[in-house]
């Protein structure tokens, strides 16, 4: 059956109005500094996880120009364990630049919008059309779905072509009046009923959808191409001082866990004493743990903890500065760090 765009619009709301979220923390106040912050927090995250999150980012951070003056360790701190960390340190430029910029305002303007770092066509059409209630498509992972299965579009989004007919359909899909109920809509809609296992019975646009006429809805979207992820080796130095504070040093901005707090690292074991006496550290290994795997887009990382003793009172050649800093984790500082340092300070 061939359903225009009025139908499918107007059968997208309905079911909104009757079973749409209304009361996730987002939808609380909407402003498009909070749709931005929530946005970009549920990039490739589940919106339980974003949640708590959320709610301790806008109580320390509640305005753009709260986020935009406080130190990026800060931002950081908030961010740990979410993951993507470069998401962080994209919306603290991106707060920096709408406060020089912008006087505070965020502009309404796509382009300007898309403009600003970590923001992409699907994160401003989110802002536009949720918080300034202007006419914009989005196509966060959810409404890719939804979309590629009622128009039975083959291929992963991924590549270009699907996409690019992902976000034809999704433009001539969006509304000029309810932008905001809409978007929520449709990504509600791939939330809870065009999941990847989907119930198709409940939802609202089946009469016109493709791929549940061919009765294989699973079929869509097309699979990302698989390929095995190569794996890296490393030793994370705990060195602790007598003090009981240990030893983190700040990864450069860019990169991976970029402006992050890691315990310094080493390719193998045979190379901590080295290490240490690099690090003007005078120090004996005492444990090493069982090796752990943190997984990342492009490779796994397979680490050894490695516990170790700095012997000097007063250790030379560290000094707590911009880049080391002697951590006590029964005062900690307010410090970004990523998942692994996180899990292995509990676990002491
Ligand atoms: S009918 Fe099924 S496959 Fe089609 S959009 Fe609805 S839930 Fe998804």
């Amino acid at each position: 059956m061939t359903i225009t765009a009025q139908k499918f619009q107007a059968d997208v709301l309905a079911w909104y109005d009757q079973h749409g979220r209304k009361h996730l923390p987002w939808q609380e106040q909407i402003s498009a500094y909070s749709v931005w912050v929530s946005e970009i927090m549920l990039q490739q995250t589940q919106v339980s996880t974003v949640i708590p999150y959320y709610r301790r980012f806008m109580q320390r951070f509640a305005t753009v120009q709260q986020l935009a003056a406080a130190p990026l360790d800060d931002v950081l701190h908030h961010w740990t364990g979410l993951g993507y960390y470069a998401r962080a340190r994209n919306l603290h430029r991106s707060a920096e630049i709408v406060v020089e910029r912008y006087e505070g305002c965020f502009p309404g303007d796509l382009d300007a919008l898309i403009d600003l770092p970590g923001i992409g066509r699907s994160t401003a059409g989110a802002i536009r059309s949720i918080a300034f209630q202007q006419p914009a498509a989005i196509l966060d992972g959810n409404v890719k779905r939804v979309l590629a299965r009622y128009a039975a579009i083959d291929g992963w989004p991924g590549r270009s072509a699907p996409l690019k007919k992902l976000w034809a359909l999704a433009e001539d899909l969006a509304p000029e009046s309810r932008t905001a109920d809409f978007s929520q809509a449709m990504m509600d809609l791939g939330a809870t009923l065009c999941t990847p296992d989907p119930d198709c019975q409940r939802c609202p646009v089946k009469p016109g959808c493709k791929a549940f006429a061919e009765d294989n809805p699973r079929a869509y979207p097309g699979k990302k191409p698989k390929k095995s992820l190569p794996i890296k080796h490393s030793c994370f130095l705990m060195i602790r001082n007598p003090q009981g504070a240990f030893l983190l040093q700040r990864n450069p901005p860019l990169g991976l866990w970029g402006g992050l707090w890691v315990f310094p690292q080493c390719a193998s074991p045979e190379l901590i004493d080295e290490t240490c006496a690099n690090l003007g550290v005078d120090a004996t290994a005492t444990e090493v743990l069982p090796v752990a795997r943190h997984t990342f887009s492009h490779f796994h990382l397979d680490y050894r903890a490695v516990r170790i003793e700095a012997q000097l009172e007063q250790p030379h050649g560290v000094r707590d500065g911009q880049d080391h800093r002697w951590y006590d984790p029964d005062n900690p500082e307010k410090l970004g760090m990523p998942a692994p340092v996180v899990a292995l300070f509990d676990r002491q």
